[in-house]
Formats: C-alpha cells, sequence, structure tokens
C-alpha cells in the first residue's frame, strides 16, 4: 500500500522538512491534544515543542473558539475531507505574531486554515492535522486598499477647505430629501446662508483671512446644528443647511440664532480682528414645489431678499412661481 511506503524507508528527513516548512503544522489527536508542533509555530507562537506537546489545543489557546472548533474537526473526521477557513471568515485561528513592521495595522498574523483528516497505518482516523498559512501581506494589502477607497469616496463627498460636504454632493442630498418628503411627509427646511461684503474681506486681509472665515462659519455650523442637517459648502462664501423635520418658524429661530453668532464671533488672523455678518434664506418644503432646483432657488431668492433688506437678515421665502 502507498501509506506503507511511506514509512518502509527512512522517514526521519520527513520530520526535519516539516520543521523548515513556512506554514504552521499541528497534529492534534482525538483528545485534541498536541502531537506535532512545527517550528513554524514555535518561533510564531514563541512556545517550543517541548511544552505544547500533550496540552489540549485549548490550553494552549484560551480564546480560542471551542465550540466552533470541535465541529469543525468532526465534520472533517465524519466525511473524511478536509475544510477551510480564510481570514476573511476569521481573521485568525491562533493569535501569533507575525513578522511585518511594527507600523503594520496587523496586531495578529491573518491565517488561512486547512484541516485536514488523518489517520494510521490501519486506516482508521487518528489524527487532524491543522495547516496555517499567514496571509497578512494579503489581509494588509485589502485593508489599505480598502482605506484608500473610503478616503476617495471621502474626498469626493468633502469640500476640503472646510470638510462640509461639497455642491456635488450636497445636491445630491437635497434631491434625496425633496423625494423622502413626498414618502414620509416629515417636512424638511432649506436655509441657504451668504457671508455680506466677503469680498472686503478679501481685500483688506488677503485670500488666507477669507479662507479663515469660510471655516469659522463651517464650524460654527457643525457646532449649532443637529447630526441629522445636512450641511454644505455650495460655493465660495455661500453655504446651504437642509434641517431635516422641521419647519420654516423654528429654523428662522435657529437661522437668527447662527446670524448673531456669527455677527460676534470674531475672527483672529495674524494681528487682524476680522468680523462680519451674513445674509439668509429660509424655505420649507411643500408639495407645490415642482422638484429640488425650485425648492433650491425659492431659498436664493429669500437670500437675495436679504441681502436687499440691508443684510445680516433671514427672509423666510414662501414659493415663487
Ligand atoms: P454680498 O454681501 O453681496 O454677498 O457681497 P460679497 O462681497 O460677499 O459678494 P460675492 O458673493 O460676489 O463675493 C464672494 C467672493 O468670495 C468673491 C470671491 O473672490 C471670494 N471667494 C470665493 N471662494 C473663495 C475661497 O475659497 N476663499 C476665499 N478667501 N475667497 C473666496
Ligand atoms: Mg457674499
Ligand atoms: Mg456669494
Amino acid at each position: 500500500m502507498e501509506e506503507h511506503a511511506l514509512f518502509s524507508g527512512e522517514y526521519y528527513w520527513m520530520q526535519d522538512l516539516t520543521q523548515s516548512l513556512d506554514v504552521g503544522l499541528v497534529v492534534l489527536d482525538l483528545d485534541f491534544k498536541v502531537v506535532l508542533w512545527n517550528e513554524f509555530m514555535a518561533n510564531h507562537h514563541g512556545s517550543e515543542g517541548e511544552t505544547v506537546l500533550g496540552h489540549t489545543i485549548f490550553e494552549l489557546f484560551d480564546d480560542l473558539p471551542e465550540d466552533w472548533f470541535r465541529q469543525k474537526v468532526r465534520g472533517v473526521l465524519q466525511f473524511k475531507g478536509r475544510a477551510f477557513t480564510t481570514w476573511e471568515q476569521r481573521p485568525y485561528l491562533f493569535p501569533m505574531s507575525h513578522y511585518r513592521p511594527f507600523t503594520s495595522p496587523a496586531q495578529y498574523m491573518y491565517q488561512n486554515i486547512t484541516i485536514v483528516p488523518l489517520s494510521d497505518i490501519s486506516g482508521s482516523q487518528s489524527h487532524v492535522g491543522i495547516i496555517v498559512y499567514d496571509v497578512t501581506e494579503v489581509a494588509m494589502q485589502k485593508h489599505q486598499l480598502q482605506v484608500a477607497k473610503n478616503e476617495l469616496s471621502n474626498l469626493a463627498k468633502h469640500d476640503s477647505l472646510t470638510d462640509l460636504f461639497n455642491r456635488g454632493y450636497w445636491d445630491h442630498c437635497l434631491t434625496q430629501e425633496f423625494n423622502r418628503f413626498a414618502r414620509t411627509r416629515q417636512v424638511p427646511t432649506l436655509m441657504m446662508l451668504d457671508i455680506d461684503h466677503f469680498k472686503k474681506v478679501n481685500d483688506t486681509y488677503g485670500h488666507a483671512a477669507g479662507d479663515e472665515v469660510i471655516r469659522m462659519i463651517a464650524n460654527l455650523l457643525r457646532n449649532q446644528l443637529r447630526a441629522t442637517d445636512i450641511i454644505g459648502r455650495l460655493g465660495g462664501e455661500e453655504f446651504g443647511v437642509i434641517l431635516i423635520d422641521t419647519t420654516a418658524e423654528p429654523a428662522a429661530v435657529l437661522a437668527n440664532r447662527i446670524r448673531k453668532a456669527i455677527e460676534t464671533t470674531v475672527t483672529h488672523y495674524q494681528k487682524h480682528e476680522i468680523r462680519i455678518t451674513s445674509s439668509f434664506g429660509i424655505t420649507e418644503l411643500n408639495d407645490q414645489f415642482t422638484d429640488a432646483k425650485h425648492w433650491l432657488a425659492t431659498s436664493d431668492a429669500g437670500l437675495y431678499a436679504s441681502k436687499a433688506a440691508n443684510r445680516n437678515t433671514v427672509t423666510i421665502q414662501q414659493i415663487t412661481e
């Protein structure tokens, strides 16, 4: 028989081979006691074979999911077939260190695991072998790719100066909220804000000072509004806020509070103390609006009415044809 051939000659070298493999090899008997523990396991786990042999795998790894593992092994023995688990299903089976640089975000070695049934010379199942592949490198590459993807999608949504939503993404949200109203009947109100005489800030203190003022407004909006409200930087010094589940009256109260806060906030830039005011347009959504653009244009009309009324003003704008 094939198996006999394996044991008939000199097989002592087999041990050397197992020891020098660049994968982890563990053999357990049917009581889950370790009978083989190769060098890879010793190096990564930090324990020599002699100290682990004869101990159950559960004694060696406190956190090993015992029920899951027993069931997996039972399946392997019953069906005389291999079982696999990948790092994506379970990042690791055995918490062990990896050889990556200290800067690597991986705390433990990511592992793919194969469990194989092993039979003795009489052909009966006597042991299981566990093969541990170190896939930390692959896992980290995938992780970094995901981080880069998230950053990209963040960049696509956010304005780099203020980290508020940019025009494109905010417009998308505006349409979503417009459509949501038709379903939920929860009224949203749109609040537009534009800094008064902003050109003068740039002209007097420089563009960088102007940027500082824009950032101040963004922070103030973030602090004053609810997490569910959707704030966007629509252009240079123009902002749009979709106030969820809010009618025009409370929105105007809120806008006036923000208007006063802006008026009293001093932006320090170099040795300068910069003071500005701002104008607002407020429009509550109702069924008469044909689309999100119509809603936006109406709020914009309110903003320009505030500009015409000597600025530093809030105007509630009803629907215009
Ligand atoms: P009004 O009260 O009528 O709004 O007057 P205004 O001066 O604010 O008028 P306008 O909206 O026409 O001017 C906006 C200016 O904002 C023009 C542009 O140079 C400046 N601007 C646009 N984007 C930026 C930016 O990112 N940073 C800075 N510092 N300035 C910007
Ligand atoms: Mg302006
Ligand atoms: Mg403007």
